[in-house]
């Protein structure tokens, strides 16, 4: 009997756990944060407490060593809750134990809740396209000197360790994309808030680097290492991004499975309309067979097996899918679900936003063309 789709009964329970903790220790920072655009701070410090930043961390530096279905339930529970959350825990997570060099001390902060980590690639000509970015890192008595301006990068400001990729400049002229670990608070680093429309609370900053010196040894993965050390969390990473954004349309499904139920339009519920109930019957689907889907590839992560066509497309499919759900869900709250004084709105901002982490939903088809039709036909030579 090799077919199983179960979870275990560990995975349950932990899902009840997470479920439970979502919303005592995440739950009641969720809208300040959203509204004041600050970073969850005291949540953080709540998963922390409660080893989640650390579920697939090793034991002996205070993780679970759990695996990578344990993550992403872990992520599903929490995005019922926050998507911002949810992203802080799947970074915090996939960054230090899939991407070598961050340090034994860094890890342990991130277990704890105490540090946060993130990554710094993207400029303003170089977001799908890596390979074109201006930033340079060139080697003087043993340090890298590093100046350029990153965007987008995640959790900035707030994380004390970035991995900042750079071109080291090489002696007969030519460059290697290299990831360096480079402490936020190191001389020449400023940083700046990029107001957003959603994901607000898990902040969004420009970083610029001006001759910010760093020993050669701080590298993530090795010299020349960079585009193989950022790929090599992918197939994880967007496994858990598609479940970032289905737990919270899981979530707005079943708020409105209950609504219509008890909401009277006409003389009764509105439930009882098939123009309402059918799109509860197709978004649940969708976002059941997307659930079926990003599991698949974290199971096949899991036992080491390529999951990058499967990753891209729950992913794509994950992300616009759960969008669709969340805004027909919220018209059927009519105008209050429009307005602030529900989380709709906030879900669908939120959920919009993480159609851009980790590659654009275009770039996600690209990942799967290129594992359909072949390298190719990509499509990305410029
Ligand atoms: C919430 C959020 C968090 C993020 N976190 C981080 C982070 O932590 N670190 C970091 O470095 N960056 C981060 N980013 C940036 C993210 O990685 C980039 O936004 C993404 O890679 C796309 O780059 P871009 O926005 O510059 O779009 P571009 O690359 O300029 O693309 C513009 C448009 O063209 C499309 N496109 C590009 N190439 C093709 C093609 N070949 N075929 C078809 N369509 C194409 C894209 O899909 C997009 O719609 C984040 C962004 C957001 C919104």
């Amino acid at each position: 009997m090799a077919l199983d789709y179960s979870f275990s009964q560990e995975h349950e329970s932990f899902r009840a756990f997470v479920r439970g903790f979502a919303r005592e220790g995440i739950q009641p920072y969720v809208v300040e944060c959203d509204e004041k655009e600050r970073f969850p701070v005291e949540a953080i410090r709540h998963m922390g407490k409660a080893g989640l930043l650390g579920i697939i961390a090793p034991k002996r530096l205070g993780g679970m060593e759990g695996d990578y279905i344990m993550l992403g339930i872990a992520v599903e529970e929490i995005a019922r809750v926050d998507n911002s959350c949810a992203m802080i825990c799947s970074m915090q997570n996939t960054l230090p134990n899939l991407v070598p060099g961050w340090g034994e001390e860094a890890a342990r902060g991130v277990i704890s809740g105490e540090r946060l980590v993130c990554i710094a690639t993207s400029e303003t000509e170089a977001g799908s396209d890596l390979s074109n970015m201006s930033t340079i890192a060139c080697v003087e008595d043993g340090h890298f000197v590093i100046n350029g301006e990153k965007i987008h990068v995640s959790l900035m400001p707030g994380a004390a360790l970035m991995g900042v990729t750079a071109k080291v400049q090489q002696p007969d002229g030519s460059s290697r994309i290299t990831f360096i670990r480079v402490p936020a608070d190191a001389p020449g680093v400023s940083c700046e808030l990029m107001p957003e429309m959603g994901l607000r609370s898990h902040q969004l900053g420009i970083v610029r680097l001006k001759d910010v010196r760093v020993p050669v040894e701080h590298t993530l993965g090795g010299e020349g290492q960079g585009k193989a050390v950022l790929y090599a969390r992918w197939n994880v990473s967007r496994c858990l991004s598609a479940l970032n954004a289905l737990g919270a349309a899981q979530q707005v499904l079943d708020d409105t499975i209950e609504f219509v139920k008890k909401k009277e339009v006409y003389g009764k519920a509105i439930g009882h309309y098939q123009a309402i109930s059918f799109p509860l019957v197709e978004h649940s689907t969708r976002v059941e067979a997307g659930r079926m889907l990003a599991y698949r590839g974290l199971w096949m992560n899991t036992r080491g097996e390529n999951a990058a066509r499967i990753a891209g497309m729950a992913k794509w499919s994950g992300i616009t899918d759960s969008i669709a759900a969340i805004q027909d869900c919220l018209q059927m709250f009519g105008a209050s679900g429009y307005l602030k004084a529900l989380p709709l709105e906030r879900r669908l901002r939120d959920v919009l936003g993480l159609t851009f982490t980790g590659g654009t939903i275009n770039v996600m088809k690209l990942t799967v063309v290129k594992e359909l039709l072949g390298a190719s036909f990509m499509d990305i030579s410029g």
